[in-house]
């Protein structure tokens, strides 16, 4: 049994916090939102009053926290209070510039430390079948690996500090674009008269084949687990691929990629949320590129 402290019990983080309570693990539980430490407290997790008391007795400090600056303050706080040997994981999506600081934070004060972005979505966090992006020292990633094991099914070594980040908003990157051209070409087919079904049997067995098209179809019929049938209720919502978009762009920016696709996904789903399409699921675009509802 390993003490965890797990600070942030959103969506993602109490799901995740629970499974580590059934691998029986001892977890203390941090959240601002007295529902979510309610929820978490049915879970069998311990609540603290504050991160400071909750990682004073951890092996392993576990956050899952809206964005960068969330978790710059946290683990500013977070660090001095944790004891000697502690092993830091962050499994938000934040920004590369970020995700280095709190690595520099925790190698000043000789701590160990994992960027460890998943994905997934809720369902994964639920079921435990996430896949970690890591970016660490290798005798932190192989500290960190048994536990991530117990929330998930697939843990990646993507290199050094930030490249879990870096890896995750790359991978989301093609992710927005390609759900974009999948629905073009639907919206396109409908214009000329062929049917939906028609074009996914020649593209997802032809050179349009991808992940959007055969997982995530953007029109109902062809896969009938896609969220398009079922109302586009997420899945994975269109206001976090316009986050990942955006922190994609920073990077792009900031290390002077040049990534004009990625640019123009970033202003379609940013119009799709200004659409009040923000909770829905992002393979929803296909309605926006329609011109309609
Ligand atoms: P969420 O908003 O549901 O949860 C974040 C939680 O952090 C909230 O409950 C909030 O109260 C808490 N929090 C904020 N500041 C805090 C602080 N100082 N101390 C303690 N708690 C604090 O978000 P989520 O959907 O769980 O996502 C968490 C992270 O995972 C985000 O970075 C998101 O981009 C990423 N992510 C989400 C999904 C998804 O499908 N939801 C998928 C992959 C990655």
């Amino acid at each position: 049994m390993t003490t965890i402290a797990f600070i942030g019990l959103g969506n993602m983080g109490g799901p995740m916090a629970a499974n580590l309570v059934k691998a029986q693990h001892k977890v203390i539980g941090v959240d601002l939102a007295p529902a979510l430490r309610d929820q978490a407290a049915r879970e069998g997790v311990t609540i603290a009053a504050s991160a400071i008391e909750a990682v004073k007795d951890a092996d392993i400090i576990i956050t899952m926290l809206p964005a960068g600056k969330h978790v710059r303050a946290v683990w500013a706080e977070a660090i001095p209070a944790a004891k000697k040997g502690a092993l830091f994981i962050d499994s938000s999506t934040i920004d590369v510039d970020s995700a280095r600081a709190v690595h520099e934070i925790a190698k000043q004060a000789g701590v160990l430390s994992v960027d460890a972005p998943v994905s997934g979505g809720t369902g994964g966090a639920k079921n435990a079948t996430l896949t970690f992006m890591c970016g660490a020292e290798k005798d932190a990633f192989d500290r960190a690996k048994p536990i991530l094991e117990q929330m998930g099914k697939k843990i990646v070594h993507c290199g050094g500090a930030g490249a879990g980040q870096a890896a995750k908003i790359c991978n989301n990157m093609i992710l927005g674009i390609s759900m974009i051209g999948v629905s073009e070409a639907f919206v396109l087919a409908e214009k000329l008269g062929l049917s939906h079904q028609a074009l996914f049997d020649v593209a997802s067995t032809s050179s349009g084949q991808c992940w959007s098209l055969t997982t995530y179809c953007p029109v109902p019929g062809p896969v009938p687990t896609s969220p398009a049938n079922n109302g586009y209720k997420p899945g994975f919502a269109s206001a976090l691929m316009l986050k990942d978009l955006k922190l994609s762009q920073e990077a792009a920016a900031a290390s002077g990629a040049t990534t004009p696709m990625g640019a123009l996904a970033a202003q379609i789903y940013a119009l799709h949320n200004a659409w009040g399409e923000g909770g829905a699921d992002f393979s929803g675009i296909i309605n926006l590129v329609r011109g309609r509802e």
